[in-house]
């Protein structure tokens, strides 16, 4: 069974989103497991801190790296060879798809969420911590980092979607982005009365035009908002 194990501040944030719909359903099945580990409980004083004020100066404070190899020390990793440990930071290589499916070929997942300024480096290093972020923005916390990237590997694990045939033509599985959808009504009429049809083709029951139009509106999006997913 796939598990992934979390290093938080905020436990409380989990399993959360990850508790619905087909990834909740997939936890309740054991087929992937969650194990939150709260970095409070391996605070430094008797409030229980994880940070101090970053060395050199400047604003925040940083999480600090023993506070962070305790909390690892606290539980067992099966074999680590077969777990990717995985600090989420806008510093770091930015995820994409083609991970996800690397990162569900391991047995388990440790992945570190910051808060404030970030974590102390040395924890980073020592530790063996992959440095991924999600996009190049900047968020609060890795909580929810930590979800993007745990909501992507899981769907993909064998058995959690309905229709696995999904994850073959889906945004990104070619290179490309996904062709549009359409469903009923065919015609559909809205609230100032003008009527927009379903495309011609969709509803022609040709398979073969269907497949080549869905492929140039494919091919069309992707030049048009992504570009450079084609020149690769
Ligand atoms: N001082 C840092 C930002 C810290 S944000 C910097 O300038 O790079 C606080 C925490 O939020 C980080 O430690 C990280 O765990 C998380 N975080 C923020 N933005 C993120 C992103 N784009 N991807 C992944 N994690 C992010």
């Amino acid at each position: 069974m796939f598990k992934v194990n979390i290093l938080t501040a905020y436990p409380e944030m989990f399993p959360g989103s990850l508790g619905y719909s087909i990834l909740g359903k997939a936890l309740k099945e054991n087929k992937w497991s969650l194990n939150v580990i709260n970095l409070h409980d391996f605070g430094f004083d008797g409030r229980k801190s994880i940070d101090s004020e970053p060395f050199g100066g400047g604003p925040g404070m940083v999480i600090r790296p023993d506070v962070v190899e305790k909390a690892l020390l606290s539980f067992n990793v099966k074999d680590p060879n077969e777990c990717k440990f995985i600090y989420l930071t806008p510093s770091g290589m930015p995820l994409k798809q083609s991970n996800l499916l690397e990162y569900i070929q391991f047995s388990e997942l440790v992945l570190l969420c910051g808060r404030f300024e970030g974590v102390d480096q040395r924890a980073i290093n020592v530790l063996n911590f992959i440095e991924i972020s999600i996009g190049d923005y900047v968020l609060a916390g890795g909580e929810i980092a930590a979800k993007v990237l745990v909501e992507g590997c899981i769907r993909l694990i064998p058995g959690v979607l309905g229709h696995p045939e999904s994850l073959l033509e889906e945004s990104f599985s070619n290179d490309l982005l996904e062709y549009p959808q359409y469903t009923r009504p065919r015609v559909w009429v809205d609230a100032k009365n003008k009527k927009h049809e379903v495309p011609e083709v969709l509803v022609s029951g040709h398979h073969e035009n269907i497949k080549k139009w869905r492929k140039d509106k494919s091919m069309e999006k992707t030049k048009f908002i992504r570009p450079d997913l084609i020149k690769k």
